[in-house]
């Protein structure tokens, strides 16, 4: 398996620390709205590429931080009326349903970083302990200065850092470059007490102290959206590398490119974003999960509906591929030589998870099964599909029944009593039905007014 490392700038062959388990950090959401089709690219990509790696036989922890407590959470939370805690709950259990949506439940464990206060508090101590760190008016900072491989991720010079963070400068600063590792507050806003001062975690310290605690000081692979290169993930090298003495916190990086519209990265502050939820409900949540596979997961991927439609017209034919495998019930004498298909599928994805060139030729296994659709044996139609399913657990994007008709019907059954209630506005006990279900192992895809639903493997 080769996997390009940000760090490094090259392809790379994937060797886990330990034998074939492989530890994995993801940087999650901060939860104080609900996430857009950017965030869903990022997702989804991490979700696929986790799951290949288990097809792959690895066993894969794959960790993911919620930011539940930040300047966002708190202001939204003032807007609304409401407590940050409550406000960073509602949006991660919404979270949670529009990764249904889209099929991404490969995360081992989510961690909150209101839980790891200890933790990070403990980072603060021995980081202020090491000289390394300075007590400011307005909070703790880290001193970049002091960390000389500071820019070596993204590339940059100190210098050319500084030029880029200079309009962050705050007062209390000692250099521009400086990143806050506990913010203080006053008494009336959310803060744990500290002997260096009543405050809130900085935004990086969360992730660090988060993956010291439950993946060790250096792990496998750390990920998330190119945007978070700098600062963020400089940010936590220089902390992580400076604790532990280490030459590495993660042995990979893996950075997937953003999703654009009309040339601008999808983003709250541009006011162009398109809400997972919506978009799934409109194209259908396999279809938007086809969408974000289908190009590079380094290259921008530009959201317009004409490519959807595209990824929409894919998907019917291995959907129709599935469905009419599993209806066939004359057989002739002829076989698919499934073996090559799966050969020229793994060695794609193989290579730093060229999903793309797996689909295509998925695409292609599709059309020669038609082709040959007539004359196949039985045996070779159960080749086909168990093949159909073995891709199908990375990629997630066919609906299957149970193939037990009574079983079928009774899921067809509730899901007509939930188009009622949605008929009747009733969403509440609409979408209770929806979440017992899936808690059941059924996920429903709505698209527009088409309703259908598989089962989880
Ligand atoms: P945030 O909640 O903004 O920290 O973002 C959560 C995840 O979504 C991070 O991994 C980001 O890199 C990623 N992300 C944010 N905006 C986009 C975008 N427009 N396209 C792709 N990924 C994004």
């Amino acid at each position: 398996m080769l996997i390009f490392n940000t760090l490094t700038r090259r392809l790379e062959e994937l060797k886990p620390r330990d034998g074939r388990r492989l530890k994995i950090f993801v940087c999650g959401p901060t939860v104080y709205d609900y996430i857009h089709i950017g965030n869903g690219r990022t997702f989804v990509f991490f979700d696929a590429a986790v799951k290949y790696l288990r097809y792959r036989g690895y066993s894969v922890f794959y960790l993911q931080n919620i930011t539940d407590l930040d300047d966002k959470i708190i202001n939204r939370a003032k807007e609304t009326g409401t407590e940050p805690s409550v406000l960073a709950r509602r949006f991660f259990e919404a979270y949670l349903t529009d990764m249904a949506r889209v099929h991404a439940d490969a995360v081992s464990y989510y961690a909150f970083a209101t839980d790891f206060i200890r933790e990070i508090a403990n980072q603060v101590r021995r980081l202020l302990r090491m000289g390394v760190a300075y007590v400011a008016k307005d909070g703790v900072y880290f001193d970049v200065s002091t960390f000389k491989d500071y820019g070596k991720l993204s590339g940059q010079k100190l210098d050319q850092v500084m030029h880029m963070v200079r309009h962050e400068m705050s007062a209390s600063k000692r250099n521009p470059e400086d990143f806050a590792l506990w913010k203080f507050t006053d008494k009336h806003e959310e803060g744990w007490n500290y002997k260096w001062g009543r405050g809130r975690p900085g935004w990086h310290i969360e992730d660090t102290a988060i993956t010291e605690e439950m993946l060790g000081k250096t792990y496998d692979i750390h990920g998330g959206g190119t945007d978070l290169i700098f600062p963020h993930h400089e940010g936590e090298i220089a902390i992580m590398r400076t604790l532990s003495g280490n030459k590495k916190m993660a042995r990979y990086w893996i950075h997937s490119g953003m999703l654009n519209i009309s040339n601008k990265k999808m983003a709250k502050s541009e006011g162009n974003m398109i809400n997972l939820r919506d978009a799934a409900q409109k194209y259908g949540g396999n279809n938007l999960r086809l969408f974000f596979l289908s190009a590079g997961y380094r290259s921008e991927l530009i959201f317009d509906e004409s490519t959807v439609h595209e990824a929409t017209q894919n998907l019917n034919k291995i959907q129709s591929l599935y469905d009419r495998l599993m209806q066939k019930d004359s057989f002739g004498l002829g076989r698919i030589d499934v073996p090559e298909y799966r050969n020229r599928i793994v060695t794609a994805i193989d290579k730093d998870f060229d999903f793309r060139s797996g689909i295509m030729t998925l695409l292609d296994f599709a059309n020669r099964v038609n082709t040959e659709f007539n004359d196949l044996s039985e045996d070779a139609c159960k080749e086909c599909l168990h093949f159909l399913l073995e891709v199908d657990s990375f990629l997630c994007i066919l609906n299957f029944s149970s193939g037990h008709d009574q079983y079928d019907r009774i899921i067809d059954a509730i899901l007509e009593i939930r188009e009622m209630l949605r008929k009747r506005k009733e969403f509440e006990l609409s979408d209770k039905i929806r979440s017992m279900l899936s808690e059941a192992g059924v996920e429903i895809e709505d698209a527009g007014a088409k309703v259908t639903w598989r089962l989880r493997q």
